[in-house]
């Protein structure tokens, strides 16, 4: 073997041993870091792969021998430029789908399929054979077809690293910018060999890449120990910016929009970045149909809007605030927050607060919030109004016989014809178990009226439950405003109701007065 081959060899294994260490390293962490770190692990799998496959490559006596060690070089050749491409994204919080990264990876396996049975077509190597001037282990090769789509391919991965890296050079805080650095050497190393290999310049029949590997690992490995890759990372200022909840929109000084993130585009479907720079109020107006005023939300800091998306309400908040750039210009910067879900739950608790769950009529310690305002209103203008308390017979009975749900069914039906027989008329509420209290704004006369009303209808309508028709009454207490409290007048209503009740139930008393109805 000659000298020169000898050194060849050196320095892959190098390359190797380095790789070797990398993926040990890094496969000893997978649990503690994320996709950056398994993207890592792919790329110095392979490499690794690459690198030892090349030194048994050049140690190979025969064309067989070679044939294989190239199929497993090309295991790394083929993957480790899109496993890098993949790394420098997780890397740089590019976001790819897994069935992006499933195509992405097509290309590889189907280039070492087509190594491994070129023999069969020769699509990859038209010429495979020695090289008879150089003598073994050179080979003197002739590219195929898929040789080229291969190439390309590999060379595009490594070059779309290489520009996504340099291209965030500037907005990358300055503390991470050598961090950055070595990764763009690291990824510049073999894409300058294999160019310089291309073009002829390096010796003939041999790959040049895995020689110059190590290199590229002297940069991983400074980025690991001295600068903590995968423990500390730039996060692009965009992809925070995109990854917020909230909606934002920024505008110069003229209310031109000059900026917005990715959710105020689900927000505003149709706007798009050819709309950067126009007049953020008409085009709220043309993308919304609902205007906007900058100025009166400046003034106010912070407001809600609704807007159907989808043909879906939403509810937002917005707050806004005035930035200052250079030279004193002066910007707004507009944060819109769904607010749907909150809202929706606060009206739900406003309902829960106020209304009974089973009938839906008032509660009552809404029944009380509402009367006592009426209460005193009406009697300041001296307007006539009647409590009535209305209370189901017998209703254990009814639980006891057909059982709870039963029982529930019919406190609706109570509470259907109540709301039926009083609709606008008075102030109802669920008082207790299967008690209700009314407030009616009129006269006793005409309050007794309608609760006769009442009384003969439930009377009248067994009530169609799941246990089939259960006939129920009601006894019902009336009295009406005199000169006293709301509470001396509901209790005058309860003594009414329990005159009622002694005397028979399905009637009504009223209170102060012995006759019954
Ligand atoms: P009275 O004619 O003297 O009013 O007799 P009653 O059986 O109607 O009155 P009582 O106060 O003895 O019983 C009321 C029953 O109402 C007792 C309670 O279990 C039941 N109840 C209270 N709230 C509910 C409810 O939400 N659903 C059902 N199904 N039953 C209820
Ligand atoms: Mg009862
Ligand atoms: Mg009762």
């Amino acid at each position: 073997m000659s000298s020169q081959i000898t050194a060849y060899i050196a320095l892959i294994c190098t390359s190797g041993v380095m790789n070797l260490f990398l993926t040990i390293y890094a496969f000893g962490k997978r649990h503690h870091y994320s996709t950056v770190l398994k993207f890592f692990l792919f790329n110095s799998f392979v490499t690794t792969i690459y690198c030892f496959a090349a030194a048994f490559g050049l140690l190979s006596t025969t064309l067989e021998q070679i044939k294989i060690w190239t199929v497993f070089q090309y295991i790394g050749i083929a993957f480790a430029p899109p496993a890098g491409l993949l790394f420098i994204m997780a890397y740089l919080g590019v976001q790819m789908t897994k069935k992006k990264i499933v195509a992405l990876l097509s290309i590889p396996t189907i280039t070492v399929l087509m190594v491994a049975t070129n023999d069969l077509h020769h699509l990859h190597y038209r010429v495979f054979e020695f090289d008879k001037d150089l003598g073994m282990p050179f080979v003197h090769q002739e590219i195929g077809i898929w040789y080229t789509i291969h190439g390309t391919f590999i060379f595009s991965c490594m070059f779309a690293a290489f520009i996504l890296a340099l291209s965030r050079w500037k907005e990358t805080a300055k503390p991470y910018r050598p961090q950055l650095l070595s990764l763009i050497c690291g990824q510049f190393v073999p894409i300058f060999t294999a160019f310089v290999y291309l073009i002829g310049l390096t010796p003939a029949g041999i790959d040049p890449v895995p020689m110059v590997l190590w290199l590229s690992s002297l940069f991983y490995f400074w980025s690991i120990r001295s600068s903590g890759l995968f423990a500390i990372m730039p996060v692009a200022k965009d992809v925070i910016f995109n990854s917020m909840n909230d909606g934002v929109a920024v505008l110069d000084e003229s209310r031109r929009l000059i900026e917005f993130n990715e959710p105020l585009r689900s927000m505003l479907p149709s706007l798009n970045k050819k709309m950067l720079g126009y007049e953020f109020e008409k085009l709220w107006l043309e993308l919304t149909g609902v205007p906007f005023s900058v100025q009166a939300f400046t003034a106010k800091s912070s407001s809600d809007i609704m807007l159907t998306i989808n043909e879906q309400e939403h509810i937002y908040k917005i707050r806004t605030s005035t930035i200052v750039g250079a030279a004193d210009r002066k910007g707004f910067l507009l944060i819109f927050t769904d607010i749907t879900e909150l809202m929706q739950l606060h009206k739900k608790l406003e309902h829960q607060a106020h209304f009974d769950e089973l009938t839906q009529l008032y509660n009552r310690r809404a029944f009380f919030e509402k009367s006592n305002r009426e209460f005193d209103q009406l009697r300041a203008q001296s307007a006539p109004f009647t409590v009535i308390l209305i209370d189901v017979d017998h209703f254990k009975k009814v639980n006891d016989t057909y059982g709870h749900h039963v029982g529930d069914e019919v406190l609706v039906h109570v509470a259907k014809t109540i709301r039926l027989q009083f609709a606008g008329q008075a102030l109802f509420a669920r008082y207790g178990g299967e008690e209700f209290i009314g407030l009616v704004k009129a006269s006793l006369e005409e309050g007794i009226t309608l609760a006769e009303k009442l009384r003969g209808a439930i009377e009248q309508q067994p009530v169609m439950t799941e246990g089939g028709p259960v006939k129920i009454t009601v006894s019902i207490g009336a009295a009406e405003m005199k000169n006293e409290t709301l509470h001396q007048l509901l209790q005058r209503a309860d003594q009414a109701l329990y005159k009622a009740k002694e005397t028979g139930r399905n009637r009504i008393c009223i209170a102060g007065k012995d006759e019954e109805i």
